[in-house]
């Protein structure tokens, strides 16, 4: 079978992503040099969260991490004292050549109609953005380096994504910038140009570095936003489950002592009925109906309240026929073929055999279901090294990619009898014995679920997660 939709059991409840952080730097660094000092990735791993985990080298740089990062980021440029001399010493004499390189930039902005529109478009507007960008060529050469300057670009950069410029557009115009700076340096023909330009190109790369890490803490935060939103509309699930599973639970139990009740006195009287008393019928389906609503009571304490498993050795072969036996006795399955294909004549593992079976008896019942009045429903079990493996394949309706995902949500039915409770309580069983519980799905050809114990004898969570 060709089943392309797949979803991994996870009726445990909604994995709930941790919130990311905002991290502060512990220690900001104080080296200037080129060399990646051993410290100063043990100082940056302190700072890593979430996605800082996946790399541990590099911390999370968020706001307020102001110091450490622009020392980072000029340590790695080799960005010296003299560098900013030298960029000091271009501020005069390229004074009066600012508000050319202002207006050459314009007119090379205005060529694209969408940047324009980024910026408002209107002449007050361009008047304002031209005085920004004077002041901004004045404090590119004001010689001082320090945390004001990363906090006034890290500001024009939040103001950038405010306006949504697109990222591509900040490294386009610094090459404007960068190829006017340079021609302008050139043109000065000073003694040491080559410095000139040097400490220009840093200073020009340490702006776009900022300014990137604007759009950088810009997507963090708003990561930040859509997780917590996410975190706190699924405790809200999970809040709302307990609460509504206690309750399910305390019902669950008022209800099943009295449905016994009821259920020997209908038996008592129907004993005492005639054969062929008329009574005799009703008495049977108030039976029948009796024992679903005693299924789904226990379905629901079982589902509230879980038992770790009861431990003990068992054959998975046998109980798989046995539940097939049950199945075949108790559900009205017309024409739908159950057939076993073991590999070996037992499979012996360690398990609760009660909670196993119960298992079994919902997958298998829920093939027969999907497969109508026709149909065939195989148990395939095999021995997999230490483990073992059990197949549950149907030819049935399948299930529709969008309803997929939500088959281990407790409480989540399609059928009109149905508790939806099955799943998740599988889910949960199997989780407990060590093993995994997958369902594989195509609409109009079939499922299959499979389960998997990677140590048969284990039998428990605890142990798997000890040997893997
Ligand atoms: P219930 O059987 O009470 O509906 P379950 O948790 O056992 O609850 O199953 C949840 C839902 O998953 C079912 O209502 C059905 O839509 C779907 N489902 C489970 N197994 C199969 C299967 N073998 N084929 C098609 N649909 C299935
Ligand atoms: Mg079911």
């Amino acid at each position: 079978m060709d089943l392309k939709n797949s979803a991994i059991g996870k009726a445990s409840g909604p994995r709930i992503a941790p919130f990311v952080p905002m991290i502060m730097a512990t220690k900001p660094s104080e080296h200037i040099s080129l060399e990646l000092q051993p410290d100063w990735h043990a100082s940056n791993s302190e700072a890593s969260g979430k996605f800082g985990s996946m790399n541990p080298h590099f911390p999370l740089y968020n706001r307020g991490m102001v110091a450490s990062c622009f020392e980072d980021m000029k340590r790695y440029v080799d960005f010296s004292a003299t560098d900013a001399e030298l960029l000091a010493g271009l501020a005069e004499p390229l004074a009066e050549r600012i508000p050319a390189l202002v207006a050459e930039f314009y007119a090379i902005l205005q060529r694209d109609p969408r940047a324009m529109a980024v910026f408002g478009g209107d002449t007050d507007q361009i008047d304002r953005l031209r005085e920004s960008l004077g002041a901004w060529f004045s404090r590119l050469l004001g010689g001082e380096y320090g945390d004001a300057y990363y906090q006034k670009s890290l500001d024009i950069g939040h103001t950038h994504v405010r306006v949504n410029l697109p990222q591509y557009l900040m490294f386009t115009a610094m090459n404007v910038v960068r190829r006017s700076l340079l021609r302008e340096v050139d043109g000065l023909d000073l003694h040491n140009g080559a410095a000139y330009r040097a400490a220009l190109e840093k200073i020009l790369d340490l702006e776009l570095a900022i300014m990137n890490q604007s759009y950088h803490e810009d997507l963090m935060e708003r990561l930040q936003t859509l997780e917590s939103v996410r975190f706190e509309k699924r405790l809200d699930e999970a809040r709302h489950l307990a609460s509504l599973g206690e309750l399910a639970a305390s019902v669950a139990h008022e209800i099943k002592n009295p449905l016994a009740g009821i259920s020997g006195a209908l038996q008592v009287i129907r004993h005492g009925l005639a054969e062929t008393h008329p009574h005799r019928e009703v008495m049977d389906e108030a039976l029948k109906q009796i024992n679903r609503l005693d299924a789904a009571v226990k379905d629901l304490l079982i589902y509230a309240r879980p038992k770790p498993p009861k431990r003990g050795p068992l054959d998975l072969v046998s109980l798989v026929q046995r539940v097939i036996m049950i199945v075949r006795r108790e559900s009205g399955l017309g024409q739908v073929k159950i057939t076993v294909d073991a590999e070996h004549d037992s499979i012996e593992m360690i398990g609760d055999e009660a909670q196993l079976q119960q298992v079994l008896m919902n997958v298998i019942i829920n093939a027969a279901h999907a497969c109508g009045r026709k149909g065939t429903v195989q148990c395939r079990i095999q021995r997999m090294g230490a483990g073992a493996r059990l197949a549950i394949v149907d030819d049935g309706v399948g299930i529709d990619p969008d309803v997929l995902p939500r088959v281990w949500e407790p409480f989540f039915t399609t059928k009109a009898k149905g508790t939806g409770l099955g799943l998740s309580i599988c889910h949960r069983i199997i989780t407990a014995h060590g093993g995994t519980i997958a369902l594989d799905s195509k609409p109009n050809e079939g499922t299959q679920v499979t389960i998997e114990f990677g140590d048969r004898k284990s039998g428990s969570a605890e142990s798997e997660e000890a040997t893997s």
